[in-house]
């Protein structure tokens, strides 16, 4: 595999701001390789770059919040749970840019106010719960009025997910495909957690401009596979008209799991409770319970399932989310202390 500059895939009128430190570390983990028995397992640290406790959405952001400060906008407004670590990566990017966040927050997930929410607040967003409305009804509602009151609006989509942001992750998979190149890790699997899909989506993009042969594999968090890769297509598509990129993307490029989603977003399974277990015994490496946690557990079934054979290298790509570990308190606990893998199924929902 031949080393290409990440600059190649970015044209320079496109505008960014720094906010990730990057390259994020690739790191082997001897311990869970070892305990699993097969496929060498590496992990693409995004939850360590350091925007309020990181995550993914931090890529995303460097190019939105670029494209917002050159629309001299004043305010950015956008969407999620109240748990979302996208808001409150949005709500940090935004301080640290000095714009003003407007946070909707509402829809699927737990409603605790510890967590992102926590930090939502900390971080000086303006939070506005859509209560029983429809989370996306009200989010449209609200860029209208801040704009009829004056103010020079960004709205960013759920998930950051908008060909804009995805370059930020054209951007990563160059990034990744030089480290592999630096440490001589020919990886024949990405795996990472899906929900917008703006994430793999960018990935993709990245991995067919630079012709690499490693499979892009999502963990879906809560939609069916179909329509996971139909929106996935659709972003993916725009990303390289965006960047002016005549790239064969089809449908079968999207390689999504949905069989680890069980009752839905944010509500957590034993699977799900092992491996977070497992990988913090093993690497002293956190995951959380809705997103990297089931992801990471898919990933475990799979290895233990023989759908990868030893000898072959994979990569979780850890696209962090943590704070939301401390809001599944109560239903984690108790099987810790108690050493068993159950969960108390009663508290949660
Ligand atoms: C948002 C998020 C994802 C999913 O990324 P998408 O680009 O929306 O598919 C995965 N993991 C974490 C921790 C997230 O916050």
């Amino acid at each position: 595999m031949d080393d290409i500059p990440a600059s190649t895939i970015l044209p320079a009128s496109i505008p960014r701001v720094e906010l990730a430190s990057l390259p994020t570390p690739l790191e082997f983990l001897p311990r869970l390789t070892a305990h699993l028995g097969g496929p060498e397992i590496y992990m693409k640290r995004d939850d360590i770059s350091p925007l309020a406790l990181g995550g993914n959405k931090t890529r995303k952001l460097e190019f939105l919040l670029g494209e917002a400060l050159a629309q001299h906008a004043d305010t950015v407004i956008t969407v999620g749970s109240y748990q979302s670590n996208h808001c409150r990566q949005t709500a940090a990017a935004a301080a640290r840019l000095g714009l003003r966040c407007v946070l909707v927050l509402g829809g699927e997930g737990r409603r605790s106010r510890s967590g992102n929410y926590l930090l939502d607040v900390l971080l000086g967003a303006e939070i506005i719960d859509s209560g029983e409305e429809d989370r996306d009804t009200v989010y449209r509602r609200v860029i209208a009025q801040e704009r009829d009151s004056g103010r020079c609006v960004y709205p960013i989509p759920y998930g950051g997910a908008s060909p804009v942001g995805e370059i930020g992750f054209v951007h990563a998979m160059a990034e990744l495909a030089h480290q592999m190149h630096e440490q001589d890790i020919h990886a024949d699997a990405i795996l990472l957690p899906t929900a917008s899909g703006g994430t793999q989506a960018g990935l993709l993009v990245g991995s067919k401009f630079l012709n690499l042969e490693t499979k892009i594999i999502g963990v879906s968090i809560e939609k069916e596979r179909q329509k996971m890769i139909a929106g996935m297509l659709q972003l993916a598509h725009d990303t390289a008209d965006l960047l002016g990129l005549d790239l064969d993307i089809h449908e079968s490029d999207f390689l999504v799991h949905d069989e680890y989603k069980g009752k839905g977003y944010g509500i957590i399974q034993e699977l799900e409770l092992e491996c977070l277990q497992l990988l913090a015994r093993k690497e002293g490496i956190l995951v959380d319970p809705v997103y990297t946690g089931r992801a990471f557990a898919g990933m475990v079934d799979l290895i233990r399932r023989g759908f990868f054979q030893a000898g072959e290298k994979l990569i979780f790509w850890h696209t962090g989310g943590l704070p939301a570990l401390f809001v599944y308190e109560d239903a984690l606990l108790p099987a810790l202390v108690s050493g068993s893998s159950r969960l108390q199924m009663k508290s949660n929902s």
